[in-house]
């Protein structure tokens, strides 16, 4: 066991730094943009780490695992792939983009949210202009997923390059996007549920699915390495994934209709490491996370392949889209991820 006791609960950092351990403590930077909160991921997964494979997994799985930089918008960047010679990634914020209100301002859905209307199409597309220009990609070479909380994975190519943002999209439900097509970005989008991002090099397959209860009990992620599997022929060690930010098990209050989906999908060993009794009657907490932690490990993802998003969304809602933070007026973040060689 090499887990660090008496860690502090959270560390901050400010928005547009690299981040850097030393530099712990609330840095406002000369933007006041604000600051992300982090979660003490060696508290919150102790217990999943301990059950599987804790032995192999390394400190910088789990702590500071995603970087925040300014130029030329916000954007957030994740551990594993940032250094990659293979793919190219980047995570939107709320930040840098020209929407306004509910949806201030780097809003990324054409459709309506929930009983709001629809933010303006120019702007949506300005948005996704702007974050393309983060990883060199323009907005006729992204694919966008219609997700309606399926776990339903989609193969994509050269057949589907705009679909969902410059022309219509000939899918529908489709939660995850699996491509090998060399500069196809794949964006799938998320305001508290959670994004899990894969890469095989080996294989040269990328993955990018979105997770939130009802993705995570239908096992999207397993779909997703399914699809990389016939496809490809990837081999589940062979890959690398991230569980990006989202909600996180302190702040996802859920009632006993979830948690019973759970139980009937999920192991009793398994749901003791994911579902926490409230003091409330019929509420509980749920480790969404977590749960799609364990979806990697019985798929064969090897435990020093999965890193860990510390960042949650509902505690940074002024920096990222809450759902639940919000009450629901609010817009969406996007992961992009594309192969570029
Ligand atoms: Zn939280």
């Amino acid at each position: 066991m090499h887990f660090k006791a008496d860690r502090a609960a959270c560390d901050t950092l400010d928005v547009g730094k690299d981040y850097n351990k030393n530099n712990t403590g609330v840095i406002m930077n000369s933007n006041n943009l604000g600051r992300i909160v982090r979660k003490d991921n060696e508290r919150l997964f102790y217990n999943i780490f301990k059950t599987y494979g804790m032995a192999d997994i390394k400190e910088s799985n789990y702590i500071d695992t995603i970087h925040l930089y300014n130029e030329p918008v916000p954007h957030i960047k994740f551990a594993p792939f940032e250094k990659s010679s293979f793919v190219s990634q980047c995570f939107s914020t709320r930040l840098g983009g020209v929407s306004s209100g509910m949806f201030k301002s780097m809003n990324l859905t054409f459709n309506k949210v929930g009983s709001y209307e629809a933010d303006l199409r120019d702007n949506v597309m300005e948005n996704f202009r702007r974050m393309g220009k983060v990883i060199n990609t323009p907005v006729e070479d992204m694919v966008y997923s219609k997700q309606t909380h399926t776990n339903n994975v989609l193969y994509v190519d050269d057949s589907n390059r705009g679909m969902g943002i410059v022309k219509d999209r000939n899918y529908d439900n489709i939660d995850g996007l699996v491509t090998g097509t060399k500069e196809l970005t794949l964006v799938t989008s998320f305001a508290d549920c959670i994004p899990v991002v894969m890469a095989d090099e080996k294989s040269r397959c990328i993955a990018s699915v979105h997770a939130g209860w009802r993705g995570t009990v239908g096992n999207i992620v397993k779909n997703a390495i399914n699809m990389m599997t016939d496809k490809f022929g990837s081999n589940s060690c062979d890959i690398i994934a991230f569980i990006g930010p989202g909600i996180c098990v302190d702040c996802y209050e859920v009632s006993q209709d979830t948690i019973n989906e759970f139980r009937k999908n999920y192991s009793q060993s398994e749901c003791e490491l994911i579902i926490q009794p409230e003091n409330k009657p019929g509420k509980y907490l749920l480790n969404l996370p977590g749960a799609d932690y364990i979806n990697l490990i019985n798929a064969g993802v090897r435990p020093e392949n999965i890193y860990l998003s510390d960042v949650c969304t509902s505690e940074n809602s002024d920096i990222l889209f809450s759902h639940r933070a919000s009450s629901g007026r609010r817009g969406i973040m996007c992961n992009f991820i594309k192969i570029i060689n």
